[in-house]
């Protein structure tokens, strides 16, 4: 079957990796002049910058990313395991929580801190433990069909709330989720697969997440498959409820038998003719709430002046993780990992930042944006760097160069809709309206890539493998 894949990030060259793998004729189209979407990196100067990706959980052996990454070739890259008693440290209220991996030895250094909690802790790594089965037991098979639609119909924060009576507790455990949106409807079984594959194991990518686009797009085109650059799906062609072909940058007509897109689904079908999908369809979708974009300073550091620190700093000065998205009160500290020696080269520092924040530059085209843009995104980056340097002294006076981006830059580079950084909010009430299934509402059209099932690169790799499933049946 000849399958067109519309964008190259994680979600269309894993599952263009896996198509091409089983035998079909695979084309993944791409916007930009890079493949990668939030997976891009760049480069200045000697130091390589990540976008979108800092660390993954779950690659040793039985952890629940394992087996995806050995079957899509990406376990030999140059991984790079953080601390195990501290991969990840909640800075709340100035006292410091350091997460461990194993389930045990998180519950029992959370145990240390908080004594009173202890039976809580070990249900919640249950859990965890549990959930994490589910997923690895899946089998590609439907979230909403499958055992794991118990935990999708629960909500994360009034589970957290009837465990832990401490509302410190709640704020710690949900500390390292700047990697998602937290709110009251957000799935048990989405924060547990955020947090926990993370408490097997947690592991940066040495050299940029680019690897892992370079791999799985050189395994493409060895199964026979093409990966197209600068090639923007504008329009299709249809026949009655099905999709012939797609339309490239507005001239080019690019035949097919199905069509997978890997965009923002409010981006996708505003593209397609009229009577392909029922108007009030794309209307619904098009209104579901998305999680809100982020704002990141990229930091190249004076060489030889600030230690490295195998770990991530969440430092937060909001009150309460669940009931406010804690722009510019929540930042999160993230190291590259450094060619050789101790010492950093290069840190991100990222908050979340809502779409409002940058709307009156909307009409703005990158790189032409304005002086009270580029005076905006000095000032919110001068904010992260002091809030930063209150818990990292050495990285005052020892910044040699500052990049910023918004959710403007993810709007115009990946096309997310408003530059949200995770895509569609998931709701546990309302389950059937938000988690997107695999098939979009054309007979030959499928959805893939963080919109469906959950967000991140455990979630995206998992919907990639059940698209895969599904259209290899
Ligand atoms: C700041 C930030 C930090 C993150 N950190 C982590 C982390 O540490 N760990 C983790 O697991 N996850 C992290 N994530 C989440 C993770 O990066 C994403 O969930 C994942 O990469 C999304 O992949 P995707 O393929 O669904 O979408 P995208 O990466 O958005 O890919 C979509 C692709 O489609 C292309 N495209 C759009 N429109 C068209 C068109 N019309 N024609 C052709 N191509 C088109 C885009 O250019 C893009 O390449 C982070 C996200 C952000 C924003």
């Amino acid at each position: 079957m000849k399958i067109i894949i519309i964008g190259a990030g994680l979600g269309g060259l894993e599952s263009g990796y896996l198509l091409s793998k089983a035998g079909h004729d695979v084309c993944v189209l791409e916007k930009n002049p890079k493949p990668g979407g939030c997976l891009q990196t760049f480069q200045r100067g000697n130091c390589t910058f990540d976008t979108g990706f800092h660390y993954v959980g779950g690659l040793c052996e039985g952890d629940v990313l394992h087996p995806f990454f050995k079957e899509l070739g990406l376990l030999q890259l140059p991984w790079h395991q953080l601390d195990t008693d501290c991969f990840d440290e909640v800075l709340w209220n100035g006292q410091s929580y350091g997460f461990a991996n194993g389930y045990e030895n998180f519950s029992k250094k959370m145990s240390e801190y908080f004594p009173k909690e202890e039976k809580s802790f070990q249900t919640y790594v249950q859990l965890l433990r549990q959930i994490a089965d589910c997923l690895a037991q899946n089998d590609g098979a439907n979230l909403l069909e499958a055992k794991t639609a118990e935990f999708l119909s629960q909500s994360a924060y009034h589970f957290l709330q009837k465990e832990f009576s401490d509302s410190t507790v709640r704020n710690v455990l949900s500390g390292t989720s700047l990697k998602m949106e937290l709110n009251e409807m957000t799935p048990l079984y989405i924060f547990a697969q955020s947090n926990g594959s993370y408490l097997q194991s947690a592991w940066r990518l040495k050299g940029g997440g680019h690897q892992i686009i370079d791999a799985l797009a050189k395994g493409i085109i060895s199964n026979g498959g093409k990966v197209i650059t600068n090639a923007e799906v504008t329009g299709f062609k249809v026949n009655s409820d099905s999709i012939d072909g797609v339309i490239i940058n507005t001239k080019e007509t690019m035949n097919c038998d199905a069509v997978v897109s890997d965009i923002h689904p409010a981006v996708l079908l505003p593209l397609l003719p009229d009577g392909v999908v029922r108007k009030v369809h794309t209307k619904r979708v098009c209104a579901l709430r998305n999680s809100a974009g982020m704002f990141t300073a990229h930091l190249k550091l004076k060489p030889g002046k600030v230690a490295y620190r195998n770990r991530n700093i969440f430092i937060h000065e909001a009150s309460n993780l669940w009931h406010e998205i804690p722009s510019m009160k929540s930042v999160c500290v993230h190291f590259s990992v450094p060619e050789s020696g101790n010492s950093a080269q290069s840190i991100d520092l990222f908050t979340p930042m809502e779409w409002s924040d940058v709307a009156r530059f909307a009409d703005t085209k990158r790189g032409q944006r304005g002086s009270e843009y580029e005076e905006f995104k000095a000032q919110t980056a001068q904010r992260l760097i002091q809030t930063a340097q209150s818990y990292l002294p050495d990285l005052k006076g020892n910044i040699e160069s500052i990049y910023t981006s918004t959710p403007l830059t993810y709007r115009d580079y990946t096309g997310t809709y408003e530059g949200s950084a995770f895509g569609i909010l998931k709701d546990y009430d309302r389950l059937l309206a938000t988690m997107l299934p695999l098939q979009a509402p054309a007979a030959n059209l499928y959805y893939t890539g963080q919109n469906v099932n959950f967000h991140g690169v455990l979630g995206v790799t998992f919907t990639a493998k059940a698209l895969a499933a599904e259209l290899c049946k």
